[in-house]
């Protein structure tokens, strides 16, 4: 298939190998960000196809693994509100919070829906007047201009039985503050592209800057990856570090001018709590003056509900790249993707889902090239 085939061909993948290969003198840890490029280095078992002084490490670019628990219950609480449709994609519903997840809550006689997009959800404010209805936005720079729309749209029609349960988060603040850390091992980024295509690159070249951080914003594809590891590591063994874009046939400079309107229309920036990781100032979205009264957390007035976490539970330490999901004593055992103990596991882009997926259960080792 055009613009797949080419982007997953073996021998390019090996060429890139070698390349890898013939450049790494020290080890370098290099974290990708999006869930989706994790998956994708699972999949193709692509770090089978570096040196072993090369570890990738795996990000928080999981929208749905690094929402927290406080908001999953306080959307079970507002689904539960009589008179309310609450809709949401589909995968939010199996995240657990800590009294059970948002289908149990359907299972249980709350009123909620799977729509695929948020105009979904307000067509079906439109159809019930008589009702609230509640569309759980959740996700990073990528998704938010579509549920901006929709509000603005909602405006625009005087519908009023529309609301937003926002959280939003965006990523150029969660890279900072995994190399503020003291614990932090990142040494090179691969950047989110999907992310990048909205908002453009020149934030990473800040960080990059800031931090003296080499990141090389790179697509999902197996050579896209692999494409940026390379680049990472010229940097890394050349004691530079930029940002660089290696996703051109998706991301320009400035980005997608439209969608940063609409964002900017609808919502401001604002602190986020994010699992794993906790509060990060200025690192999400909420809704502006303008346009509060479409706030879910302000119609609905629900109470911050107390939160536990499984104890078993080391997600946070996976999300900020200090360990891997074998390292965790559930890891397919207590927790699976059937019982997920933590929401790294519920996502199909969730570090731990994916190693399941995969049957990634220990440490890589070198020399298998098994590219489909
Ligand atoms: S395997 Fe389950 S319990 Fe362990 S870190 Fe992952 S989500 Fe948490």
């Amino acid at each position: 298939m055009k613009y797949l085939d080419e982007f997953r061909d073996l021998k390019l993948a090996q060429n890139l190998s070698s390349r890898i290969k013939r450049i790494t003198s020290k080890p370098w840890k290099i974290m990708e960000v999006c869930g989706g490029q994790t998956h994708t280095i699972l999949q193709y078992g692509l770090e089978d196809l570096l040196p072993a002084q090369i570890e990738l490490l795996h990000g928080p670019g999981c929208p749905v693994c690094v929402t927290p628990m406080e908001l999953i219950n306080k959307a079970i609480a507002i689904a539960r509100t009589p008179g309310t449709i609450f809709c949401s994609f589909g995968d939010m519903l199996r995240v657990p919070g800590d009294k059970g997840d948002l289908l149990q809550a359907k299972a249980q006689g709350a009123e909620i829906r799977t729509v695929y997009s948020p105009l979904d959800a307000l067509n079906i404010a439109r159809n019930n007047p008589d009702k609230r209805v509640v569309f759980f936005a959740v996700g990073f720079e990528t998704t938010a201009p579509a549920n901006a729309m929709a509000v603005h749209q909602a405006k625009k029609l005087n519908i009023r039985n529309f609301f937003l349960l926002c959280s939003h988060v965006t990523v150029p603040p969660v890279m900072a503050a995994i190399l503020d850390s003291s614990e932090n091992q990142v040494q090179a980024f691969l950047g989110p592209g999907h992310v990048c295509s909205v908002m453009g690159w020149k934030e990473y070249e800040e960080i990059s800057k800031h931090y003296n951080v080499p990141i090389v914003i790179s697509g999902f594809e197996p050579i896209d990856i692999l494409t940026g590891v390379l680049h990472c590591v010229k940097q890394l063994e050349s004691g530079k570090a930029f940002a660089e874009n290696r996703y051109a046939r998706a991301v320009s400079v400035s980005g997608n001018k439209s969608a940063q309107n609409i964002l900017h229309e609808v919502f401001e920036e604002g602190d986020r709590l994010w699992r794993g990781l906790g509060a990060i100032p200025k690192s999400g979205y909420k809704l502006n003056e303008n346009y509060k009264e479409y706030d879910a957390e302000k119609e609905f007035l629900v109470e911050a509900v107390n939160t536990q976490e499984s104890s078993l539970c080391i997600s946070g330490e996976i999300l900020k790249g200090l360990k891997k999901p074998w390292q965790c004593s559930a890891f397919g055992k207590e927790c699976t993707p059937e019982n997920p103990l933590g929401a790294t596991m519920v996502s199909s882009e969730g570090t731990c889902a994916t190693y399941y997926k995969f049957g990634k259960t220990q440490v890589k080792q070198e020399g298998d090239l098994s590219l489909v």
